[in-house]
């Protein structure tokens, strides 16, 4: 049996090696040219993806969340209700900007964004809500958009780790995830479901003020001569992560495809217990699993992932800390016991191997530890 790996980019590379390869050298030699559109042809694309019509491309993830947050133009200490369970990219950049971090529960068994602890959350100085479509399934945007016309707040969609993630709306409408709030953010890295070789990240917006100011933010106003208006965030894509991502947008509908297989195979061998519970998937959205992200008894989930990784199957806790427990965020007065389900999922949650390269036979072996493991220890 080959090594079971977490995620597996060196078997990405090697899939598309060739046409990697030729993009790599087509645009050293477009690079060359001034006003290069290699960064502009790649944004087009992911906008026809999207269904979108605005994409700026930037560095990466963080600064996409950043950028997308200053289109907003919020003043100081506007309140930005998001979950407690997560990434801490979101309220950081909430934070880096001014503004201030309120957390919300998460549902326990889609660990997204609580629509009704946001309607708890929000008081008349929350401006904007962050839902984040986690490990590769949509927030219940449905209630969340609403919930934002109610209260007139913005919608901020984190979606660094769901690109292609489809949503279906109340009367069986499909749109991507990314496309259903005011704006959006995306991530481009190595462990994201759109891969470059490299950082690379997009802020998305349907909406022509917001797309207008995000222009102004990426652009150097004061070297074209300009009084600046606003703050300018320099952030671009390289243009060679431009072309390598370009290539492999190509193939994201195959590369999710090929996860929820590997989904399909952990869901029916977890069927059969009731010690380990499967990733849930809610009528209203498509999964593309970029974590298969079980949950067990806290009580056996460190001695469970110690065991494993004695067995050569590594895996991950995402997340160990819920955001309002930890210590950049101490200041906002929050503690332990006010977000139990967002506690309970830190101490539950365990992440397995999940990419398009996983055999049956590893699928089985991971399997067979797993459950082995939790029967013998329940
Ligand atoms: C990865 C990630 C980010 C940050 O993206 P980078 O490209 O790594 O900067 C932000 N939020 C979430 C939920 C993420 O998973």
């Amino acid at each position: 049996m080959e090594d079971i790996k977490m995620t597996d980019q060196k078997a990405q590379y090697a899939q598309h090696k060739p046409e990697l390869d030729a993009a790599f050298s087509a645009a050293m030699e477009r690079m060359m040219q001034e006003n290069s559109p290699l960064v502009d042809d790649f944004a087009s694309k992911v906008a026809g993806y999207l269904g979108a019509r605005h994409v700026f491309p930037c560095a990466n993830g963080t600064d996409a969340l950043q950028i997308a947050l200053a289109a907003l133009d919020l003043p100081a200490g506007a309140e930005v209700i998001m979950p407690a369970f997560g990434d801490a990219a979101g309220a950081e950049a909430v934070k880096l900007l001014g503004l201030k971090p309120v957390f919300a529960d998460v549902l326990p068994d889609t660990y997204m964004l609580d629509p009704a602890a946001v309607e708890k959350a929000a008081t008349p100085g929350t401006v904007a809500i962050m839902p984040v479509h986690l490990f590769g399934h949509c927030a219940p945007m449905h209630e969340l958009l609403s919930l934002a016309a109610r209260h007139s707040l913005f919608v901020v969609e984190d979606n660094t780790q769901s690109l292609g993630a489809v949503y279906v709306g109340p009367e069986g409408q499909e749109a991507k995830a990314g496309s259903l709030g005011h704006i959006s953010a995306t991530a481009f890295f190595p462990a994201k479901p759109l891969a470059g070789t490299g950082e690379g990240g997009a802020v998305i917006t349907s909406d022509a003020a917001l797309a207008e100011n995000i222009g102004r933010i990426t652009r150097n106003e004061q070297q074209e001569g300009a009084e600046p208006e606003r703050l300018y965030i320099k952030s671009p894509l390289d243009p060679l992560q431009a072309a390598m991502q370009e290539v492999k947008l190509k193939y994201i509908e195959s590369y999710n495809s090929a996860r929820r297989e590997v989904a399909h195979f952990y869901d029916k061998a977890f069927a059969e217990t009731v010690l380990v519970q499967a990733p849930h998937r809610a009528p209203y959205s498509s999964h593309t699993y970029q974590q298969y992200t079980i949950t067990v008894n806290p009580k056996l989930r460190d001695g469970l992932q110690e065991h494993l990784r004695r067995q050569h199957i590594p895996s991950v806790v995402y997340y160990p800390q819920p955001l309002h427990l930890q210590e950049p965020f101490a200041y906002l007065g929050y503690k332990a016991g006010d977000f139990p389900v967002s506690e309970r999922l830190s101490e539950s949650v365990l992440s397995l191997p999940m990419h398009p390269r996983l055999k049956e036979d590893q699928l089985a072996y991971i399997c067979q530890h797993l459950l082995n493991y939790v029967k013998q220890h329940d």
